[in-house]
């Protein structure tokens, strides 16, 4: 990657002002069900701290549309930080202003302070540069780590292009995230195999047609495939197809066949009387999908061929589920794919919500290569944008 990295700057002994992205599920008790997100910004806390910095840790939270609404404060965030450091975490009621200003003011290097979520400004998701600058005058130094959130233009996220911020640099897992997703694309080891699912071929156009110059092979499944079989005139039941992308789709085929990309739709699926976990279901092939059916899962020999098309890949790329996998009985394509993966000697990177937490499920995530923490932001990526988070790391120091 070749923006600066935290490394490249000098933090030492510096206020050091992190964006991060803490927005992290909470169960129906308010307790914090996942903290994959917090435990990814340690590298950078710990370097941080090594380098005897004061940190000043900046997140978002939920929607809580610009109001200080209590249930979206970060308040146990940094009551679970200050468990997985062992060490004091000062909470800062607010991110802006006196009380921020304060709080900072009497912090010491080595000391760590989270302040409370930066959306209860409306300022921040509507880019205020009056915001951005009270935000980034707190620090001497700004580090970018909220990866899931640099596909927003958000005033925590883009602020330092207004000039108040010389010293702009990525953190360890935001360099983490691009220099994989480069290893990936820019110049990857060949054969490489992409494999998409999900719900909608129009969140995924984009992604497809990107994709489409530079993979080897691409495999489709989810309920994205039955837009393209009902496109190549197959009778899919009621099985979820966007009418208004048919067209679309064609013109994907063509756009994968002129590229040379081989292209793979599942051949078999589990097909049930209707969108529930105990109805009655059976496997068909893809040409006996009866009318008024719905598929909700690839079949065993899709997943037969998926697994056998990925086997000279030296690397594989995966968004989206294959079947409704929330269901027991639509996940076993979903979890047939996480095996193969798991399994593979390929490069394996896998980004987006459903697919990470499929294989968090299975306990199977240490044996991929790498987890993207950002959903949205992983699939702009996948499109061949530059997101706008990354784009306002300045080179200035
Ligand atoms: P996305 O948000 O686009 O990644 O889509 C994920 C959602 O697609 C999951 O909630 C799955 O349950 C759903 N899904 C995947 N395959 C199917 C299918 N064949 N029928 C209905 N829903 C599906």
């Amino acid at each position: 990657m070749d923006r600066l990295f935290i490394k490249d700057i000098n933090v030492r002994g510096k206020k050091v002002l992190v964006r991060v992205d803490f927005n992290v599920p909470f169960d129906s008790q308010g307790n914090i069900s996942d903290d994959t997100r917090i435990r990814s910004a340690l590298p950078t806390i710990n370097y941080l701290l090594d380098e005897n910095a004061s940190i000043i840790l900046a997140s978002h939270l939920g929607r809580p549309k610009g109001k200080a609404m209590p249930e979206f404060s970060l308040r146990p965030v940094a009551k679970r930080l200050k468990r997985l450091l062992d060490k004091e975490v000062i909470f800062v009621e607010d991110c802006i202003g006196d009380k921020a200003s304060d709080a900072i003011g009497k912090m010491q290097p080595g000391d760590i302070a989270l302040l409370e979520n930066l959306r209860f400004h409306d300022g921040e998701e509507n880019n205020d540069p009056e915001f951005a600058n009270a935000f980034l005058s707190l620090g001497e130094v700004f580090i970018q780590e909220a990866f899931g959130n640099c596909h927003r233009k958000h005033a925590s996220m883009v602020g330092m292009t207004y000039g108040h911020m010389p010293h702009a640099a990525a953190g360890f897992l935001v360099k983490k995230e691009i220099d994989y997703f480069e290893k990936a694309i820019k110049a990857p080891m060949r054969p490489v195999v992409a494999i998409l699912g999900g719900a909608k071929v129009s969140d995924k156009v984009l992604v497809i047609e990107n994709l489409a110059e530079s993979v080897d092979k691409l495999l489709i499944g989810g309920a994205m495939t039955f837009t393209f079989l009902k496109a190549m005139g197959y009778d899919v039941g009621k099985s979820l197809v966007e009418d208004t992308m048919l067209d679309t789709a064609l013109k994907i085929i063509e756009k994968l066949k002129k590229e040379n990309v081989k292209f793979y739709l599942p051949v078999d699926f589990v097909v049930a009387e209707r969108f529930d976990a105990n109805a009655a279901s059976k496997i068909v092939t893809y040409q006996e999908i009866p009318s008024d059916w719905m598929a909700l899962d690839i079949g065993p020999a899709s997943t037969k061929l998926f697994r056998e098309t990925l086997d000279d890949a030296k690397t594989i790329l995966w968004n989206g589920p294959m079947g409704a996998f929330e269901m027991d009985a639509y996940s076993r394509g979903t979890y047939a794919m996480v095996d193969a993966l798991a399994n593979s000697h390929a490069l394996t990177i896998v980004g987006g919500g459903d697919t990470d937490l499929a294989f968090h499920k299975t306990g199977e995530s240490y044996k991929v290569s790498f987890i993207s923490t950002g959903g949205g932001a992983f699939l702009k990526l996948l499109e061949g944008k530059e997101l706008p988070g990354i784009g306002a790391l300045t080179k200035s120091e």
